[in-house]
């Protein structure tokens, strides 16, 4: 496939002006919180902050590992900041969230590899802002997978996600420093534990995986008990980063989506500017009313 340099118009997103954005973005200095929304550069920026859903970015900027899509930067990350759970409960209830996306950088670093930092943000949200209901987007935590994994299941999350990310095929080039099935495995045993916990996961379309590659995922997903998935184009943050193979139509994004939910999934967002944290909220309430 020839590599397009130029966006097409399905990515193209309006420029961040509103005052809600303003606000949001006002919010998270002063409390010293960090967002996957900026360090990621993500697209939906505007449209999400104008509605005030941000996803807060824990345990720091820097991120122990370098994965080659990945704008957060690399490094050796500062001390864990003890007031961020209170600030993360405050924002929640500044911002009238009736969902939340919790996720962090990867510190290879902590002996927990931040699990603690987790729990103590799920358990200050509870008891600060009952009504939001919490989804947490975790690293792989390595070799400390069990015991991260049991202190955050034990906590009680609405939603355990960690995503894929690609096929594993790509992983050696595109998510070096992690495995496939580890991850997997992260989440299935997250079910084995809590199966009241919804699980959910995701993966980057148009790093050169094949159709028949992506069926295979939701197979391994569905069967360590997966229940959504998202699925949006992987845009390229710097030209140190991975390249674009090919930009997935939005007819092929819709006809993944069929696909998987024909899987069983019980939520499926795959549209090009889908992200792991996309109407997130707005999703899990529809299907909490359902
Ligand atoms: Fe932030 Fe997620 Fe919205 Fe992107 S899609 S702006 S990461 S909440
Ligand atoms: Fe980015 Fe997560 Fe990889 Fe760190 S582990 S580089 S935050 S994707």
């Amino acid at each position: 496939t020839p590599i397009r340099a130029r966006k097409p118009d399905w990515l193209r997103v309006k420029a961040p002006t509103s005052v809600g954005f303003a606000e949001t973005r006002k919010l998270m200095r002063r409390l010293n919180l960090n967002t996957v929304c900026e360090e990621a550069a993500c697209p939906n920026i505007g449209e999400c902050w104008t509605q005030k859903h941000a996803t807060v970015m824990i345990l720091g900027d820097t991120c122990t590992r370098a994965c080659a899509f990945c704008n957060v930067k690399t490094g050796m990350p500062r001390p864990v900041d003890p007031l961020e759970p209170e600030h993360v409960a405050v924002a929640a209830g500044e911002l009238g969230l009736e969902h939340i996306v919790i996720t962090s950088v990867d510190r290879d670093d902590l002996p927990d590899g931040g699990a603690q930092q987790f729990v103590k943000v799920i358990e200050a949200l509870r008891k600060n802002a009952p009504q939001t209901t919490i989804e947490i987007l975790t690293p792989d935590f390595r070799n400390k997978a069990d015991h991260a994994m049991e202190a955050i299941v034990e906590a009680r999350p609405d939603v355990f996600n960690h995503n894929l990310e690609t096929v594993p095929r790509l992983y050696p080039t595109i998510r070096p420093g992690a495995r496939y099935y580890h991850s997997l495995r992260l989440l299935e045993r997250v079910k084995q534990r809590d199966p009241s916990i919804f699980t959910k996961s995701g993966m980057m379309m148009g790093l050169g995986e094949g159709r028949l590659e992506v069926h295979q995922v939701m197979d391994d997903m569905r069967s360590a008990g997966i229940d959504f998935l998202t699925l949006g184009q992987y845009l390229q943050p710097t030209p140190r980063h991975a390249k674009v193979v090919d930009f997935v139509t939005p007819k092929q994004f819709a006809s993944y989506g069929d696909i998987a939910r024909a899987k069983g999934f019980l939520l499926v967002s795959s549209t090009p500017l889908t992200r792991s944290s996309y109407h997130a909220g707005e999703d899990f309430a529809r299907l909490r009313a359902a």
